[in-house]
């Protein structure tokens, strides 16, 4: 095992000793994944499009005295990801977590959606999973441990006007994983789906007023999550007291699919 940063004081997961990959972690919710389970004392291997994206993700990580490294990939692309997987064992010998998290949108009413923006959104939400999953998946089949967290959408739930491809590629991830749990638990490998609502990202920052002040009105708890509402999950599922969840979709939306 690669030797990792000790746990926090605060942390109430240990993940000391381990090896966490994400993707998608210069900014947002895999920024908050990321510097949390650093906290809680894994090594992390950040990925994103470019190396200069994630430098501020990996320098809070360092100066708050964890480890991380980053890796500059396109998760759409096969001979990419399989490229970042090797380098990660490579340097680290082991990956223990795998969390999904890169993703795109490209909204649009469906009948006026041109393939670019089906395929941009399909390749990196749905297939980026997929071969992250399948080249991690290996290296945690050989060393009998693994916990695999992917990031889907009450989108992918509920369904969303403007949001075709979008909620097709997130529904796509939960049944991907509801099938890969169950074809690799018997390794010790467990796979959920983490499901956010509406959180305060880049993602959600260019939507207009209007439009969140109407979302946080369907919203019970009335606020829009954070990305560290959706930090504490992973952390959670990534950890020793999550063995026995596997193949679940857990939604973190202030109760909007309740
Ligand atoms: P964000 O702020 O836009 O960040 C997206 C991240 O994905 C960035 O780190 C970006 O890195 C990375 N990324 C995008 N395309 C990539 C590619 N082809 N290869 C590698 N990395 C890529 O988004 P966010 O709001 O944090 O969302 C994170 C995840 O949560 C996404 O899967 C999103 O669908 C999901 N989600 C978000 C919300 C929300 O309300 N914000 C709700 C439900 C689900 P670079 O741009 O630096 O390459």
């Amino acid at each position: 095992m690669a030797d990792g940063a000790a746990a926090s004081p605060g942390c109430r997961v240990d993940l000391t000793g381990q090896v966490a990959l994400v993707t998608g972690a210069s900014r947002g919710i895999g920024r908050a994944i990321a510097l949390r389970l650093a906290s809680c004392g894994a090594t992390v291997a950040g990925v994103a499009r470019t190396a200069e994206a994630l430098a501020g993700t990996l320098q809070a990580i360092r100066e708050a005295g964890g480890t991380a490294e980053g890796w500059a990939a396109n998760v759409a692309d096969s001979a990419d990801v399989q490229r970042v997987v090797d380098e990660v064992e490579a340097k680290f010998q082991k990956i223990h977590v795998l969390v999904n998290n890169a993703g795109v949108t490209r909204d649009g009413l469906m009948l006026r959606m041109d393939d670019s923006a089906w395929d941009d959104v399909i390749n990196t939400n749905l297939k980026g999973t997929f071969l992250f999953a399948r080249a991690v998946g290996a290296i945690m089949m050989r060393g009998r441990y693994g916990r695999i967290i992917n990031i889907s959408s009450v989108s992918g739930l509920m369904g969303n006007p403007g949001q075709a491809n979008y909620s097709a590629s997130k529904a796509g991830v939960i049944g991907f994983s509801r099938t890969i749990a169950r074809e690799l638990a018997s390794r010790n490998i467990t796979v959920n789906v983490v499901a956010p609502g509406f959180i305060t990202t880049d993602m959600t920052e260019v939507l207009p007023e209007k439009i969140k002040t109407e979302v946080k009105e369907r919203i019970p708890v009335r606020r829009l999550g954070t990305p560290d509402d959706i930090a504490d999950l992973v952390c959670y599922l990534a950890g020793p007291g999550a063995s026995y969840v596997t193949g679940q979709v857990i939604a973190v939306d202030g109760g909007m699919t309740a």
